[in-house]
Parts: C-alpha cells; structure tokens; sequence
C-alpha cells in the first residue's frame, strides 16, 4: 500500500515566495551557505526554455541534490499533456500549482525514502521558481497548438499537414515503411450551403470530421486541408490497409444520417489513395492522392480510387 508521507492535492502553491526567501530556506533547510547563488542558478536555468518536458526536467535535474526524488510527473489537464521523468515509488509528495489565479495542474514527487518536513518546505520554496516559467511554456504550447488546429472542426490544420508531410515521407524513406495518403473531398458540398444555408455547411463539416475520426486509429493523422477538403496520413499502412480504411470512411459518411433543423441531410464523399515509393517526396506523394481524388470525382463521386489504377 503506498504511503504518502505528505498530501498536498488540495492545496494550492501560490507565488510562494521570491528569490530572497527561496535562497534563505535553501540555506535553512539544507544547511547550505551557498543558497542565493543556487536559487539564481535554478531560477536562471528555468529561463532556458519553452518547452514542457525540458523545463520539467531541469527543474527535476537543479532540484536533486536539495531533495533528491525517484520521480516526477506533470499533468496538464487542458492539453492532455503528462510528463512523467523517473520510476515512481511509494512515498509521494504532491502539490497543486496554481499562479495568478491559473490553475497549471498537479506535480508530483515520489521516492523510496520518506521526505522530511524541511525537505517539503524547502520544495514549496523551490516552486516559487518553477510556476513563472511554467506558466509561460503552457502559453506557449496553448499558441503552438492553436496554429495547428483548425477552429472549426478541432482536427489539425493546413499548417500541421505541411510539416507532417515532408516528416513522414522523410521517415518512410529513412526506414523504408509504408506509407499512404488519403485525399478526401465531400460531394456537391456547394448545394448544401446553397440549399441550407453555411451554418448547415459548418455542421456537417464537423460532423464530417467526426466520422472520419472516429474511423481512423489513433496512429493515423486527419487533418482539413482546405474547405470540405480533409487528408488522412497512415504511417506503416500499404495499398490494401489504405483502401480498406478509404472504403469504411466513404461507406461510413454515406450511412450517417446528419439532421440538421427538420432536414435530413445527405452527405457523400470521394477519396482518393496514393502509397509511397521510393522516388516521391511530400509534394509528388501529395499529387498522386489529388490526382486518384480527381479520378472519383470523375467517375461519379462516392466512390474510392487509387493512384496506381489510373
Ligand atoms: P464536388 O463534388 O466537385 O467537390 O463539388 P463541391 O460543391 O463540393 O465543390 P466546390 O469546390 O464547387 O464547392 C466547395 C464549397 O465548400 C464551396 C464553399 O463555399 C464551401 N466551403 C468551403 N469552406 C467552407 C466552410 O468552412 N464552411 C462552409 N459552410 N462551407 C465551406
Ligand atoms: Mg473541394
Ligand atoms: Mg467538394
């Protein structure tokens, strides 16, 4: 049975201190003189980046030697973000931290040996350095995921596909890994903003996406890549895998019955499929899948077709 030998989950960690405070319980607690220079060192370490894991990491990392700890783990609900460094043990020491009135989440010590009162209170100091920059790295993650997704279905954006792109083909290059791209594009779709209106036109789009989510697996990348226009990147998937899942979306789109006020709306759609070889990059990858799109079109919509077919 674990044991934790100080629960701190409910208790918020306010801007606890500052750094005058900070080096006095390092100097306190530890019975080292040196605690301005080490809290400017923490603090100056912690300016260093932007990026989540790290910054949780040299926080883990300048902390050790002032309570030494098996593990750390960060949760950062709104994002679905967990960072967790080290083998968790069974005596915890956790703290909620919140900054300005913005909750940033849980963080949680654990080690083997029971921690001891001065070991707590100094690491309520040490936060003090932590919450500033955390805050700032959880901004800048909210804005980098912002500028990848697509405001009106959630899924990823024009933006993302670019990137994710050139890194897939690159890696299935590298590798040698299958990889297939499928184009999508929903049928007559100017009829129904025309017949019911762009917000009937907004609805399906969402729900468009939603299916398409739910068809695909969690490896697989959707993105909307223009208006009704939507890619779906499968790593290590060759032409059987692709077509086959092509097929359970297209099918899928034309069975889900949209109501939107008192219309039932139908919606089709036609994809086409391209697979990776070894002479393509991101742009001729992507030429191939529009060109097999322009192929359903032309045979009558609803339908799939691939590249290599036409
Ligand atoms: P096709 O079967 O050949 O693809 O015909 P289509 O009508 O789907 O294609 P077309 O390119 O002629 O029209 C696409 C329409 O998508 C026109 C545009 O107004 C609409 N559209 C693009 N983005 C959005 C959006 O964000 N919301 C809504 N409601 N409509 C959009
Ligand atoms: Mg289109
Ligand atoms: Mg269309």
């Amino acid at each position: 049975m674990p044991q934790h030998n100080k629960q701190k989950g409910s208790e918020p960690v306010y801007e606890l201190g500052n750094l005058a405070l900070m080096s006095s319980a390092i100097e306190t607690d530890t019975g080292l003189p040196e605690g301005t220079s080490k809290a400017l060192q923490i603090a100056g370490m912690l300016q260093t980046t932007l990026e989540l894991d790290k910054l949780v990491g040299v926080f883990s990392g300048q902390i050790h030697n002032l309570v030494p700890h098996d593990s750390i783990t960060y949760e950062y609900k709104p994002l679905q973000i967990t960072i967790s460094n080290g083998k968790p043990e069974k005596h915890s020491c956790s703290y909620q931290l919140v900054v300005a009135a913005q909750t940033l989440g849980p963080l949680v010590f654990t080690r083997r040996k029971k921690f001891t009162a001065n070991e707590t209170h100094l690491l309520e100091h040490l936060l003090c350095c932590l919450v500033y920059p955390l805050r700032n790295a959880i901004l800048y993650r909210h804005a980098l995921t912002a500028a990848l997704t697509d405001p009106l279905t959630g899924i990823n954006n024009r933006a993302a596909m670019n990137s994710a792109l050139i890194r897939e083909t690159e890696l299935a290059r590298r590798h040698g890994n299958a990889l297939s791209l499928i184009a999508a594009d929903l049928d007559h779709f100017k009829q129904i903003n025309d017949n019911h209106g762009h917000l009937a036109g907004d609805y399906i789009l969402k729900a468009v996406a939603e299916t398409f989510s739910d068809c695909t697996r969690r490896t697989d990348i959707l993105f909307r890549s223009g208006g009704e226009e939507f890619l779906i990147l499968l790593s290590n998937t060759n032409k059987q895998g692709a077509m086959r899942l092509a097929e359970r979306i297209r099918a899928a789109v034309e069975s889900n019955e949209l109501i939107y006020g008192d219309h039932s709306i139908p919606v089709t759609v036609s994809l086409g499929v391209a697979c990776y070889s070894k002479d393509d990059n991101s742009e001729s990858l992507f030429e191939k899948a529009d060109s097999a799109l322009y192929a359903a079109k032309a045979s009558g919509r609803n339908c799939v077709k691939h590249s290599d077919t036409l």
